[in-house]
């Protein structure tokens, strides 16, 4: 239709919980309708609820709905949908899906299936990184197919070392050798590791860095060869890998240093032709980045990113696949203050067991700088079959020290009765001094965690 332009008149979402709501409001406020997805186990779920549409995809296990590609692409064809956002998780990553979406004339609201491809294999990735001069962290070349090489290449980048699966994510399959004579174990216990988890036990060798912390970058590029960064998150308070509270900016980055990553980052990405959101990970150690991954999707944590920023990822994510260009430049971006994201979980604190069950009562706070990203609702039962995050609660402040005392009011206000989740754990993180003098690496939490006394 000639008022719309090149825009979308209906896109499905095929996603869950509150990224679907969050993808769902952005679409309503470009006044595009929207399809929800759903297993039988979501039902009766807030993203069904709040759609303009809904298709029951399958039974609740993953890879029979949220993973099922035929029936997501089947519920488009039938409701008319022209174009599929993935969310994250689920089939964000996953090339062939993005590929099958363009067969049927859908739009993949996302990179181009290549670049999925490229930067969902990690030595390939890395490769392409160091051909765009962006830096890594040292390690083998490519694929280390035997303990001889393997010896080889810890002697040459010197214990610890890491093993890391090729085909990797959330974590797995990664083991640490702090000396050779762990090096066999290591190796054997890793490759298991993957084989189970990806389907594929090729393993690489990567430098152990004793006290990085994790910093990445927003990116954003259109189809005209636009592309900006939005600065960093720092995102180092990890537990097995898995993120829990989030900042931006970086309690460690001067200004200068994120202007000088991200221009090595965005000239990287031009010449790579790459298009839509990504983001690049980093581990940052004595002053020095090194690429450890690009994730070619939406993050669990850019409401921080838009907090400082005021850009809407979203928003800018269905843009760009619509063939719009951003229409602003990196000089065009400011960064106003500073945000904190605490992933609220359906776990036990300190022991991290998953709680799922029926939430009695659900209140969200509120007041200035403070954003509440969630799917719950007073009678919701959190089912089993997924991600244990229920919420996520965003605050944004002029400075770090007013964001943490907004973060721990919010946290205060927020009610959820019925089952245990993190908040408890967030509110002893945010008091902690070290915490709020902004000193912590990636392995702060679990430290941290190991010490605290279980509560009462
Ligand atoms: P995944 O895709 O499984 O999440 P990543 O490569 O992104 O794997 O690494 C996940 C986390 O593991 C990082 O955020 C960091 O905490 C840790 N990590 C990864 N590589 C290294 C390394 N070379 N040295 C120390 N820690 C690392």
């Amino acid at each position: 239709m000639s008022d719309r332009g090149g825009m979308f008149h209906k896109i499905l979402i095929a996603n869950r919980g509150e990224i679907a709501l969050r993808i769902q409001r952005a679409c309503r406020e470009l006044g595009i309708p929207t399809v929800a997805v759903h297993s039988t186990a979501d039902a009766d779920a807030m993203h069904v609820r709040l759609a303009d549409e809904s298709v029951c995809i399958g039974p609740p296990a993953a890879r029979d709905s949220y993973l099922n590609t035929a029936a997501i692409l089947g519920a488009a064809t039938i409701t008319g949908a022209d174009a599929i956002h993935p969310g994250y998780g689920f089939l964000s990553e996953n090339a062939d899906f993005a590929e099958m979406v363009e067969a049927h004339g859908l739009t993949f609201i996302g990179p181009s299936p290549s670049h999925i491809r490229m930067m969902g294999d990690k030595i390939e990735a890395k490769h392409a990184m160091a051909s765009l001069n962006v830096p890594l962290v040292p390690g083998s070349a490519g694929v280390v197919s035997d303990m001889e090489e393997a010896r080889a290449v810890a002697d040459r980048v010197k214990y610890p070392v890491l093993i890391k699966a090729a085909a990797g994510g959330g974590g797995r399959g990664m083991k640490v050798a702090h000396d050779e004579s762990e090096l066999a174990e290591a190796w054997r216990l890793a490759r298991t590791e993957a084989a189970a988890a990806f389907g594929n036990d090729a393993v690489y060798i990567e430098k152990y860095l004793d006290k990085p912390r994790h910093i990445e970058l927003q990116v954003l590029a259109d189809s005209h060869g636009n592309v900006v960064h939005l600065g960093e998150r720092d995102c180092s308070l990890q537990r097995r890998h898995q993120k829990l509270l989030e900042e931006a900016g970086s309690p460690a980055l001067t200004a200068e240093e994120r202007d000088r990553i991200g221009e090595v980052v965005t000239s990287g990405l031009r010449k790579l032709g790459y298009r839509n959101a990504g983001t690049l990970e980093f581990l940052y150690q004595d002053g020095q980045f090194a690429f450890i991954e690009m994730n070619t999707r939406l993050q669990v944590e850019h409401p921080v990113t838009e907090a400082i920023t005021g850009i809407d990822l979203v928003r800018e994510q269905i843009r760009i696949a619509a063939g719009e260009p951003l229409g602003y430049e990196q000089s065009d971006i400011r960064f106003r203050g500073h945000a904190i994201e605490c992933r609220i979980n359906a776990e036990d604190p300190l022991t991290f067991m998953p709680t799922p069950g029926r939430i009695e009562a659900f209140h969200a706070p509120g007041g200035l700088g403070v954003r509440v990203d969630s799917a719950l609702y007073s009678g919701y039962v959190v089912p089993p079959y997924y991600d244990s995050m229920v919420a996520k609660l965003i605050v944004h402040a002029p400075t770090r020290p007013e964001a943490i005392a907004r973060m721990s009011r919010a946290l205060e206000e927020m009610a959820v009765v019925g089952i245990s989740t993190t908040a408890e754990l967030h509110q002893r993180v945010l008091a902690d001094p070290e915490f709020q003098a902004g000193e912590y690496t990636i392995h702060w939490l679990e430290k941290f965690v190991a010490g605290q006394i279980p509560a009462a």
